[in-house]
């Protein structure tokens, strides 16, 4: 596939909610982090929907249901939610085994309840066992409570060749408590004891981005997320936009460094930046202009003069470090005008 290398951050003249009919919005670190709502984002969401933006939350955890995540939402005071509004990767990846097995055949799940909804919705059978002569596997998050000896059942079923699936490989989950093994770790596991491949829906890989379009009709589908390596990356291999928030995992320094698949459309401090439209970067002689700041790229490290709105001169330093970078990663030091924005 070729695409031309994004070397900035894009302008919009219009609000990002006008511009795109449909938001596909991660949760974790966008919506929600640990069980509240993130700064902003009820507001914001609330009125992107009354300007008439269709929103759509898109989670790589098949542990829950679409009504379980949607119903937390509802709660959250993001109003109305419905199970219609949620999408998972229990749910793309159940298409992808529908495509590859007989109708209604048995599935053996290691994983939890979203897994088998998902399943059961593309009239596939969930079963427990690798007696149970399943004609795939599939793999999704468990929760803590997931039983070792589920892992064996995975292995038992593949060496006989059973085709494997995963709903997504996050190695990690966070918890309240902190960083917890994800599904990406128990696939290691497996992978680990078979040396087989499993086939992997969730983002950033096509099948989730699929899911998301079918199920929303998005037209003109705006991305919304805060992981460089799923959301942006996401956004990048369906070829559509994509708006990073900074309220999630990703600090300005690893957007600064990020090679050109992880490179978002957009970047703005929290969802509020759905509402508004976003500043052009001006390529000049004198470095990248944006606001009141200019980017250059010095031999060692990046540039930043000016003053203004810290957002404009990370843009600004966006598109110093990106057309360094080329198709590459930006090695040049921004922590000092970083710290300048306080970022
Ligand atoms: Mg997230």
């Amino acid at each position: 596939m070729s695409r031309s290398v994004r070397t900035k951050p894009e302008g919009s003249g219009q609000a990002l909610s006008e511009a795109y009919d449909t938001a596909l919005l991660d949760l974790d670190g966008v919506v929600y982090a640990g069980g509240s709502a993130i700064a902003h984002a009820v507001d914001s969401l609330a009125e992107a929907r009354e300007g008439g933006m269709r929103l759509a939350y898109v989670t790589n955890n098949a542990l829950r249901t679409p009504d379980t995540v949607a119903a937390h939402l509802t709660e959250l005071g993001i109003r109305p939610t419905g199970a219609d509004d949620v999408i998972t990767s229990a749910q793309a990846v159940a298409r992808l085994i529908s495509e590859q097995v007989p109708q209604g055949a048995r599935v053996l799940v290691i994983g939890g309840e979203g897994l088998r909804v998902a399943l059961r919705e593309r009239g596939l059978t969930p079963v427990e066992s690798a007696d149970d002569d399943p004609a795939a596997v599939v793999q999704g998050y468990g929760g803590p409570e997931l039983p070792w000896g589920r892992f064996a059942e995975a292995c038992y079923a593949i060496a006989r060749g059973v085709p494997w699936f995963a709903s997504n490989t996050d190695l990690t989950i966070p918890s309240g408590r902190g960083i917890a093994p994800g599904n990406g770790a128990a696939v290691e596991v497996v992978r680990i004891a078979t040396g087989a491949e499993p086939q992997v829906a969730g983002k950033p890989l096509p099948p989730m981005h699929r899911e998301t379009i079918l199920r929303t009709g998005a037209e003109r589908p705006l991305v919304v997320g805060d992981r460089l390596d799923t959301d942006i990356e996401g956004a990048f291999n369906g070829d559509v936009d994509s708006l990073l928030v900074l309220t999630g995992v990703t600090d300005g320094a690893q957007l600064l460094a990020a090679p050109p698949q992880h490179r978002p459309t957009y970047v703005d401090a929290d969802l509020r930046g759905m509402l508004r439209g976003q500043p052009e970067v001006a390529a000049g002689d004198g470095g990248f202009r944006c606001g009141g700041w200019t980017a250059t790229a010095g031999t060692d490290r990046l540039e930043l003069d000016g003053d203004g709105e810290a957002l404009d001169g990370l843009r600004a330093l966006c598109a110093a470090a990106w057309t360094t970078a080329g198709e590459g990663r930006c090695e040049l030091d921004g922590g000092k005008a970083l710290a300048r924005l306080g970022l």
